[in-house]
């Protein structure tokens, strides 16, 4: 018989490895002079605190000695780490992990913070940096919280963004600190808040620069343990369920129903004001295990890991990024300035050209209103405002540009002129200056082919969305002459200046163009069809778009929408012929809300349908489809022509594709993106939905390729 033995390493390697992960070390404690302990925040080979199952288990450990050191007067809780407190639980464990481990882990989570307000020592967290999710629950277990007077300190529990809701004590802690209507507004949309606000709520009782908060939080130790009142007037039952039911309505109508975690946030912090601590904690638990099951959650959460896969992933990462320090900015038009505010705002030197003075007036107008509505709204003080639109220097004439690392180009949707642009760029930048075009349709590679247009391998596409400082993505647009180095020195610069990119290849519209067109197409083809606007548009509100698409074309202008689809439709083909509606619109002069008229009459903020474009369309042709058949048909379009965008490998992935759409035209987000969406209805049933309707509606429906192949492709989300 064979024997069968371990060695005494394989035994220990066994035990080392499979029953205990060999942790990554988060934090340690020191013991002062002065009797205070110190827990200290620093995640080996992290830029990050986060916690998960291990770090957890190291504080659970430390807490037990702090327990049983009875010479001990008091404890801090701070970070190590130059920008992060600690940035809440490791998202990746909790898109893991699934049943009985995810319960064990928001059971362990709230067993240890309890353990730590159940200290008969006082407490006092110093924050300093991100303090967000599980790091601001820790603090809200202490008796004293303080924070850095510094723009890296953000406080709040962003967990409903995530489509879950705070499970370790923060929706019972918070409420019964600050009272019921501050605490709700902060949990359901997820707010993170600056040191100064976080003070006037008071999520924090003092504040300090970052080297004296840990004096100041020794200093409130003295105090010993916090004993505060209960913000009894907003708390107690009788005005909590007033409170409920008010906020309940506003959820409902806000989020059409798409959104369940603040519904069961609402339900768990508006009970937590009152009775026991424990039964709230057991709520909490209950809750966020159901919402952790939901496809909202895990749609969610897939996008926050997108996000933060798009401010590193290199596609070329041996070849140099260059760092940009100078810019210029060609065309001063609704894109040039946003672009040129968005650079100097985040403080890098602008050149703005534009052909004469006047439109160059009308840019630094535009710019100018973009600083005052940020100096409102507290983005940026009145001076750190001045200081940024001086770094900007206006010109009509040709400027020197040997000195300038990067070149956007704004100027107006025609090949030619851009070519011309590029070829006279090409004379009088440095040969190490990248040449950039904010081009949103137009081939890219013919740019680089013009007449006097020299290496077009510093040639790329920088695609921002409109308007450029709401919108988040930019498409880093390569062709086939593009260098590496250009790709990603394009991408750390769009890093740098906080959005988001993601790499697409040259063909007209790029992804999210291409993909939103052919549902634009057909919205307006249902309009001229006789379907009433408000009923188009209010189906993709259902469906969870943030506008409808005749809003949006209106809002996009039907000039610049007829003039992109021309561009796609000479690619290809007739798919993407506008209704002629649209024609007859802007002949007219009714070119959308900048005109006044669209399908839409705007009026301030008012819309109602327009009774001139109502009056251009025929009768109505038969029954006319409900909601949600238009929400389907319309979503049937964006998925299949993902598909199209994914076989021609414009897009590297499904994920690309998803994300790119949800950051670049708030595609719902609680669906995952026009290819999650598709996997979720089914492929076969996408296919044979649209191939049913293809029959009589024509090409416009005819499955992509890949999707008539699809049977055996299964789950397209991954690349
Ligand atoms: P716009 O018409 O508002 O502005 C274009 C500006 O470029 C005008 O001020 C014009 O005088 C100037 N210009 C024209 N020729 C020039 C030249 N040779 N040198 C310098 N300036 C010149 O256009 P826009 O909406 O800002 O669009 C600019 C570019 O950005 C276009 O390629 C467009 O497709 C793209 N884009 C537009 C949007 C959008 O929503 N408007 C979104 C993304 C990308």
């Amino acid at each position: 018989m064979r024997k069968h033995s371990l060695s005494f390493k394989a035994i220990r390697n066994l035990i080392r490895n499979d029953l205990m992960p060999d942790p990554t070390p988060s934090l340690t404690l020191h013991r002062r002079d002065d009797g205070i302990a110190e827990l200290v925040f620093d995640r080996a080979g992290s830029a990050a605190n986060i916690f998960d199952m291990p770090a957890l288990d190291e504080l659970d450990r430390h807490l037990e000695t702090i327990e049983n050191d009875a010479s001990l007067r008091g404890l801090i809780v701070r970070s190590a780490k130059p920008a992060i407190f600690i940035a809440g639980a490791d998202i990746k464990s909790l898109a893991r992990e699934t049943g009985d481990a995810l319960e064990a882990f928001i059971g362990k989570g709230q067993r240890v913070f309890q353990r730590l307000a159940d200290l008969k020592i006082p407490t006092a967290a110093a924050i300093h940096g991100a303090c967000l999710g599980g790091g601001f629950e820790i603090a809200l277990a202490c008796d004293w919280r303080v924070a850095s007077l510094s723009d890296a300190t953000r406080i709040g529990l962003p967990e409903t963004m995530l489509g879950i809701l705070p499970a370790w004590g923060g929706s019972t802690r918070l409420p019964r600190l600050i009272g019921l209507p501050k605490a709700l507004d902060l949990i359901l949309a997820g707010k993170q808040v600056p040191p100064k606000l976080a003070k006037k709520l008071g999520l924090v009782d003092g504040l300090a620069p970052v080297e004296r908060i840990v004096d100041l939080a020794t200093g409130l130790l003295g105090k010993g343990k916090a004993v505060r009142k209960t913000p009894w007037l907003t708390n107690n039952p009788v005005s909590a369920a007033v409170i409920r039911a008010a906020a309940g309505r506003k959820i409902r109508a806000q989020t059409r129903g798409h959104y369940p975690a603040q519904l069961a946030a609402l339900n768990v912090v508006s009970r937590a004001g009152s009775g026991p601590l424990a039964e709230s904690l057991g709520r909490e638990r209950e809750e966020v295990l159901k919402l952790a099951r939901t496809d909202a959650a895990k749609n969610l959460i897939r996008i926050f890991l997108l996000q933060e896969n798009a401010k590193k992933t290199r596609p070329h990462p041996t070849a140099e990024a260059r760092k940009v320090g100078r810019t210029a900015v060609i065309g001063a038009g609704v894109m040039g300035a946003g672009i040129a505010q968005w650079l100097a705002a985040r403080g890098l030197p602008v050149v703005l050209r534009d052909l004469d003075d006047a439109r160059l007036g009308a840019g630094m107008a535009t710019i100018g209103k973009l600083f005052r509505e940020g100096v409102k709204r507290r983005v940026f003080t009145p001076v750190e405002a001045m200081r940024a639109s001086d770094l900007i220097s206006p010109s009509a004439a040709p400027v020197p540009m040997d000195r300038v690392d990067l070149v956007i180009e704004a100027a107006v949707e025609n090949l030619e002129i851009k070519k011309k642009i590029f070829a006279d760029l090409s004379s009088r930048v440095s040969p190490e200056t990248v040449l950039a075009t904010n081009t949103s349709a137009l081939p890219i590679g013919e740019i680089g082919h013009g007449d006097g247009v020299t290496h077009p391998e510093r040639l790329v596409g920088v695609h921002f969305f409109n308007p450029v400082h709401r919108m988040k993505l930019v498409e880093i647009v390569v062709t086939e002459a593009t260098s590496p180095g250009t790709i990603e020195t394009a991408l750390a610069f769009v890093r740098a200046i906080g959005k988001l990119p993601v790499v697409v290849k040259d063909s007209p519209g790029f992804v999210v163009n291409r993909i939103l067109m052919p549902y634009l197409i057909e919205a307006g083809r249902l309009f001229e069809r006789g379907v009433d606007p408000v009923a188009i548009d209010e189906a993709m509100l259902d469906f969870g778009m943030p506008m409808g698409p005749l809003r949006l074309l209106d809002e996009v202008g039907l000039d610049v929408a007829s003039h992109v689809a021309a561009t796609m439709g000479a690619a290809f083909g007739d798919r993407f012929a506008m209704p002629a509606v649209l024609a007859k619109l802007v002949e007219k002069g009714h070119l959308g809300r900048k005109s006044g008229r669209g399908f839409f009459e705007h009026r301030g903020k008012k819309t109602a349908p327009n009774a001139e474009a109502l009056a251009l369309r025929g009768e109505a042709a038969g029954d006319a489809p409900d909601r949600p058949a238009i929400a389907e048909r319309l979503a049937l379009l964006m998925a299949n022509e993902s598909f199209r965008v994914l076989e021609e490998g414009v897009a590297a992935s499904a994920d690309d594709i998803d994300f790119a759409m949800i950051l670049g035209t708030g595609f719902a987000p609680f669906r995952g993106g026009p290819v999650t969406w598709a996997n979720t209805v089914g492929l076969p049933v996408v296919r044979e939905k649209l191939a049913a309707l293809g029959e009589t509606e024509g090409e416009l429906f005819a499955p992509s390729k890949l999707l008539n192949g699809a049977a055996d492709l299964g789950d397209l989300k991954k690349s």
